[in-house]
């Protein structure tokens, strides 16, 4: 019988942790949250965001420029951000529209501000192994292996994708809890039969329902990253979720196939409630960490 990994347990548990912490400081860290236009996930994100800072007692701003906004514009809000003594953490949802310079706006949030873990100043703490903002995704998925008190030392992870924001700061991070780990990609060979040597497989690869059995090691921890809202109820159908479609008009899967990772994992985080909350987790986890690090050196 597989076990399955809830996100939700392991982000009170890391909520409950940053509480103290807050009250001990003398005024509430700040969150400013940039978001472009009006993407409907990112509005569902950025409102679980505001409802978990309000829960905390951290101060947020939402600051909401206009889809025509230009890399110029957006420049400027995140140079005003910086330079507020109020505001402790910057984040900028993703994605922003296609005209927009992405880079350039991303490294333009002070390293010291950085909520994400992007700037490539703490990208190259992260690979130095010093302290620092850290990607929340993968950030978060550590502290789910260590509350479920699964090993990582020795283990041999596989990592499915190596983007900026999931695959490959996970793998560094695995890397660094001493596991032995294999980064696969879309030019990989002989994926299914990479995957099926880990112990601990991490997919994040963007593609519903892609990783099936035959990837997947009888008995292996298996987290799954994707978010997939599937609205056609024949493929609802094939991935077991027939009645949940029928009531709700969609369900939403990962990167994994639903079946084959009840049936063949050891241990899963389920999709949704699994890797989901720990995002957000991490993200406050963050903005706390950067707000004691203000107040100390004020
Ligand atoms: P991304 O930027 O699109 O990167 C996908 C990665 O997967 C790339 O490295 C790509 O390889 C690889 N890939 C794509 N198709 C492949 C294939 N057929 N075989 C092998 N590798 C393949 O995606 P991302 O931002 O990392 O996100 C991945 C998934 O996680 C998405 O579903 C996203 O919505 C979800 N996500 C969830 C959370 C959360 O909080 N739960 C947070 C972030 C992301 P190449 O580099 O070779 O192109």
């Amino acid at each position: 019988m597989s076990r399955i990994l809830h996100g939700l347990a392991v982000q009170a548990e890391i909520l409950s942790r940053l509480k103290p912490r807050i009250q001990k400081l003398s005024r509430r860290p700040g969150l400013a949250v940039v978001l472009v236009g009006h993407n409907p996930a990112s509005e569902i994100y950025v409102r679980s965001k505001i409802r978990v800072c309000a829960e905390l007692g951290i101060f947020d701003e939402t600051i909401r420029p206009p889809e025509t906004a230009t890399t110029e514009e957006l420049l400027a809000i995140v140079d005003g951000l910086n330079r507020r003594p109020d505001i402790d953490a910057i984040m900028v949802q993703m994605p922003l529209p296609k005209h927009v310079d992405t880079r350039r706006v991303l490294e333009a949030v002070a390293a010291d501000k950085d909520a994400d873990g992007f700037h490539p100043t703490n990208v190259g703490y992260l690979v130095a192994g010093r302290r620092a903002p850290r990607a929340c995704t993968p950030a978060g998925i550590i502290e789910l292996l260590k509350h479920y008190k699964l090993p990582m030392a020795g283990q041999h992870a596989v990592v499915l994708g190596r983007s900026d924001i999931v695959g490959k700061p996970m793998a560094l991070m695995l890397l660094q809890e001493n596991a032995t780990v294999t980064i696969g990609h879309s030019r990989s060979k002989n994926l299914p039969e990479m995957c099926r040597q880990a112990d601990l497989l991490v997919a994040a690869i963007g593609r519903a329902a892609f990783v099936t059995e035959e990837y997947i090691k009888p008995g292996a921890t298996v987290i799954d990253v994707g978010i997939h809202r599937v609205t056609d109820a024949g493929q609802a159908a094939r991935l077991g979720r027939a009645d949940e479609f029928a009531s709700q008009g969609k369900i939403v899967v990962g990167d994994v196939h639903p079946l084959d990772l009840a049936r063949v994992a050891g241990a899963y985080t389920p999709v949704p409630g699994g890797v989901g909350p720990l995002t957000i987790a991490m993200l406050m986890a963050n903005a706390v960490e950067l707000a004691e690090r203000h107040l100390c050196s004020a």
